[in-house]
């Protein structure tokens, strides 16, 4: 398998110059975007002690179909989550969504909480939904590579508008690429403003289909459970847009949403398999963990033999309890999983030892130099709104040929566990404004190697990117 020497220098967590200087030990001569050959591949990645066994194992590789024959290559079901504002109606969507699933599927079931559920609309239409709602869950899980979502459903309340965690959420989607659709909730209320919501959300870049834009707005009870219908139908419209596509005939591939230990059943993960096909007796490493399938449970708590892509289901057999946004997936034999997960453990201690390679001020200058940062992702938090807008207006204006600052979130407040997950997602830096992060978010940052710098001047942030890029940063220490 070919691979680029910038995709080898990423797997392994090293500067992709030093890959083109061990490549010219080896005798090759190859620039960062050129494409090695296996063979030359499989000499540098004994180099490393990483096999390339490991990279098609990654969250990148997990949901592209580059290497699937293209005759084999059918639509998916479409993997949804939920985001919005605080009490704006999430938790009830999903139960209104669930139990009137509940009605017209199979009778008898009771549904489990398992992490995932799978909607059937009749005549082979299916969607799935995964059950932790919110922004936070999301970037968390992106934080560990994890791209488990097709469509983002935001939900607004008619009668309360456009609100903070609204627009954080609205950012983590648009980070992630992940398109939205507007579910404009609570239309039974007397003072619900539809129209409003529109209003506020077109100014961010959302302007529905009726005026012209290409966001798809459904009005919606979740409570009297009005427009579900609709809505659902409209994921299916967007579902057809995006051409979903999986290979059923491949070993599985998936990614872990949930798992807990359970008294009677030992360690229960719940795997959303997003490509190829998982069956009983299969051997499946998740994260640092492995086994083989023993028995397979549906979102009902049905007993299956087989699931295919974009369907939720419970496994046993796992030989502990993966974290949530772990990749999955199914080797050859048990002698392959152990070696996998053995140098993996090891992977995982040597990037907790050196930092992540992330995105820092320090480093911009180098990687401008040697191409490999088109932008600079920018999260800024500040003690007010105005801060906030000031600098990222005066950093929006910047002038720069060689790298784009891009302002992927602006907010008031301190620095969050979930700030730091975006910028660790999106390989973003954060600027603090008259602001602190929280200790855990501190602790998190120091973690995942994410640069936050803190600030009281404005001129200062703008100075500091200057110098960055200039490479002219003194280093923080
Ligand atoms: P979440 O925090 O976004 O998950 O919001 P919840 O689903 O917990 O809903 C918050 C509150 O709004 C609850 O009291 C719900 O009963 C209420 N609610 C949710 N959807 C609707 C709706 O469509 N109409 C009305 N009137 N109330 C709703």
């Amino acid at each position: 398998e070919a691979i680029s020497v910038a995709d080898f220098a990423k797997a392994v967590s090293k500067k992709a110059t030093e890959i083109v200087a061990k490549l010219i030990k080896l005798g090759v001569m190859a620039n960062i975007n050129q494409v090695i050959d296996a063979e030359t591949a499989e000499l540098l990645a004994d180099e490393y002690g990483a096999m390339v066994e490991i990279r098609k194992l990654d969250h990148e590789h997990l949901l592209s179909t580059e290497d699937d024959i293209q005759e084999n290559l059918q639509s998916r079901s479409p993997i949804v989550t939920i985001m919005g504002h605080v009490d704006h109606g999430k938790t009830s969507l999903l139960d209104s969504i669930r139990s009137s699933a509940v009605v017209t599927g199979e009778a008898g079931g009771i549904t489990q909480h398992i992490g995932a559920y799978n909607v059937d609309l009749g005549s082979g239409k299916k969607i799935a939904f995964l059950d932790t709602p919110g922004h936070e869950a999301f970037t968390q899980m992106r934080a560990r590579g994890a791209k488990v979502t097709d469509i983002v459903i935001l939900v607004v309340a008619a009668d309360d508008g456009v609100m903070p965690q609204t627009i954080e959420a609205i950012n983590h989607a648009k980070a992630a690429g992940v398109p939205i659709i507007v579910a404009v909730n609570k239309i039974d209320k007397p003072d619900a403003n539809p129209q409003r919501v529109m209003q506020e959300l077109a100014e961010r870049d959302l302007l529905p289909e009726e005026w012209g834009g290409t966001t798809i707005y459904c009005n919606i009870s979740a409570k009297e459970r009005i427009g579900i219908d609709n809505l659902m139908e409209m994921i299916m419209l967007q579902a057809e847009i995006l051409d979903l596509k999986a290979n059923p005939e491949r070993e599985a591939r998936g990614t872990v949403v949930e798992s807990k230990l359970d008294k009677q059943r030992g360690a229960v993960s719940t795997i959303l398999v997003q490509n190829g096909t998982l069956r009983k007796g299969d051997i499946v490493i998740a994260g640092t963990c492995y086994g083989r399938v023993r028995a397979m449970f549906d979102d009902r708590g049905k007993p299956i033999n087989e699931a295919g892509p974009s369907t939720p289901v419970e496994v046993l057999g796992i030989n502990g309890v993966p974290e949530a946004g772990d990749l999955a997936a199914v080797v050859a034999d048990e002698k392959t999983a152990r070696q996998i997960c053995t140098s993996r453990e090891e992977k995982v201690k040597n990037t907790e030892l050196t930092s992540k390679g992330k995105m820092t001020l320090d480093d911009l200058f180098s990687h401008m130099q040697s191409g490999t940062i088109k932008e600079l992702g920018i999260i800024i938090k500040a003690d007010v709104h105005g801060s906030a807008e000031a600098i990222a207006t005066s950093l929006e204006k910047f002038p720069s040929d060689q790298v784009k600052l891009r302002i992927i979130h602006k907010g008031a407040g301190g620095i969050t566990e979930t700030d730091v997950n975006l910028a660790s997602a999106s390989n973003a830096i954060i600027i603090g404004f008259s602001v602190r992060a929280e200790p855990k978010a501190a602790e998190l940052a120091q973690r995942e190697g994410v640069d936050v710098r803190l600030y009281n001047i404005i001129y200062e942030v703008v100075e500091d990117i200057k110098k960055a890029m200039e490479g002219l940063l003194d280093k923080q220490v």
